[in-house]
């Protein structure tokens, strides 16, 4: 049959992109009229679907029509200004066509020479980054270290991970696998956990040591100095510290400065995850939390995350570069080129687990040249502004407390229990959160800590207001009058 297919029209891009566009925007005009939570059932999508794709094409319009009827139902709506949940997930214009010229050229820029301007503008940018976040000189490219763009948090620390095993298994012998021990907090987020697991870390080597309230959920460096002597007693090999700027739980920041002079007391790689919170530390006022970094060996924040960066785009910087290379690296015939054999260029599928890479930095990069430091500040500080806010109307409503101090913009807080039976309070809280959520006018996640079940609110979604946050305040009360009435 003769093909009739013709996939990359530039008219026919023109037509659909603008009518994407259009249906893109009308959602966020539209975006709260849908519950933020979806509320189907799992298997929804099957009875909606057919079972085989298309002989035939089916028309733009048709697909359409079938994202909104079908699709949207079964969409949590993260860009909603009632998004409260976990962390946020930032959307904005300037990611948003950052990532369509991304997909508009979409190349594949694993060496510099299947894009120079997709490595070039990666290492630019994350070095304009790094300044914005006053990291220490070692981090920029201009010396031994340099940025990368992973696609999560949870892949920078396994590459790092595995650099740091590299690094130790050369200087002690690759048959000391064994002996290797990483340490982190028990608040430290599961993506260490699994970097271990990949990375063949013994299970019963990766400490994660207890925080408790009495240093609000940061590792104490007592706490973990005692840990690797007992280690060392017993012939282990301390060898990868990662410390949080803003855990996942509650917000808490490890105390940077002491652990990192621990770490480097033991020869230990420091790393630090500011998946969250490394984007309010573009603000002067904020930069504080971060104060220690200079011993770190590497750093990584989520520019997906509350910094305006359409997902996925996770920064992670590193002093010295080629431990990285020197764990990840691989030289087969096929990708050889002058430039990568010269040693001229950064190949920066050398510094990530896959070998394909997006052109994400053009994201990042409109970002900062659309929007400029200042208002990426100001964004920052009014949902914290707002967080405040939300802890205060908190505090107004004796039935509630705040239940660890807020930091940036997450609230943790909960519905006291009654009669101070804490079992009870838990499930209360527990019923809170679902008759909340299933409302779809917010959407509120939790955790425990310390054995109780908490709520956490946490500000960061684009559109977010004060009366949104007001009207997500107003459904959590009156549900935690029904639930008090019934509980009585
Ligand atoms: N680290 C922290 C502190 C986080 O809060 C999260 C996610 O919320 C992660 C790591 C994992 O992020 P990612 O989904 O980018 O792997």
């Amino acid at each position: 049959m003769e093909n009739r297919l013709k996939p990359m029209d530039a008219e026919q891009l023109r037509e659909y992109g603008h009518k994407m566009v259009d249906f893109i925007a009308d959602y966020y005009k539209t975006i709260e009229n849908f519950p933020v939570l979806s509320q189907v059932e799992p298997g929804y999508l099957r009875n909606l679907l057919p079972d085989s794709a298309p002989n035939q094409p089916d028309s733009f319009q048709h697909v359409l029509d079938d994202i909104q009827a079908k699709i949207l139902p079964g969409v949590t709506h993260w860009q909603s200004p009632n998004y409260f949940a976990y962390y946020p997930s930032n959307s904005s214009v300037a990611g948003f066509v950052g990532e369509m010229l991304s997909a508009g050229l979409n190349i594949v820029g694993f060496s510099w020479i299947t894009s120079p301007a997709a490595t070039e503008l990666e290492m630019i940018v994350l070095d304009w980054l790094a300044k914005m976040l006053k990291l220490p000189e070692d981090f920029l490219s201009a010396g031994q270290g340099g940025g990368v763009i992973q696609g999560t948090a949870s892949e920078a620390v396994l590459v790092v991970l595995l650099a740091a095993r590299d690094k130790v298994l050369r200087r002690v012998g690759k048959d000391a696998l064994e002996k290797l021990v990483v340490y982190a907090s028990d608040q430290m987020h599961s993506s260490l956990q699994k970097a271990c697991q990949i990375a063949g870390i013994h299970p019963e080597n990766c400490r994660l040591l207890k925080a408790t309230s009495s240093t609000n959920y940061a590792l104490s460096p007592e706490f973990l100095s005692e840990t690797i002597s007992q280690d060392l007693t017993i012939g282990l090999i301390p060898f990868f510290l990662c410390a949080t700027v803003g855990t996942t739980s509650s917000t808490a920041v490890d105390p940077l400065l002491s652990l990192g002079k621990i770490a480097k007391s033991n020869g230990m790689w420091f790393h630090v995850d500011a998946a969250y919170a490394g984007s309010a530390c573009v603000c002067p006022e904020f930069r504080h939390y971060m104060d220690g970094v200079e011993e770190a060996d590497s750093f990584n924040m989520n520019a997906h995350k509350w910094f305006l960066t359409n997902f996925d785009c996770s920064a992670l910087w590193v002093k010295d570069r080629s431990a990285l290379v020197q764990a990840l690296s691989t030289n087969p015939e096929y990708l050889k080129n002058k430039a990568s054999q010269a040693n001229m260029v950064v190949d920066y599928k050398d510094w990530q687990v896959p070998l394909g890479r997006r052109f994400r930095s053009l994201k990042l990069w409109m970002v900062l040249r659309l929007y400029g430091l200042e208002n990426l500040q100001c964004y920052i500080r009014s949902h914290i502004k707002l967080a405040k806010h939300f802890e205060n109307l908190i505090a107004q409503d004796p039935r509630f407390e705040v239940v660890t101090p807020r930091i940036f913009s997450l609230v943790c807080f909960r519905l006291l229990p009654v009669r101070n039976d804490e079992s009870h309070g838990n499930k209360l809280n527990h019923q809170l959160l679902d008759a909340v959520n299933s409302t779809g006018s917010a959407f509120i996640s939790h955790t425990v800590l310390s054995g109780k079940y908490i709520l956490r609110f946490a500000v960061g979604a684009p559109l977010t207001e004060e009366k949104h946050v007001n009207a997500a305040w107003k459904v959590l009360q009156d549900k935690a009058t029904s639930l008090l009435a019934e509980s009585l």
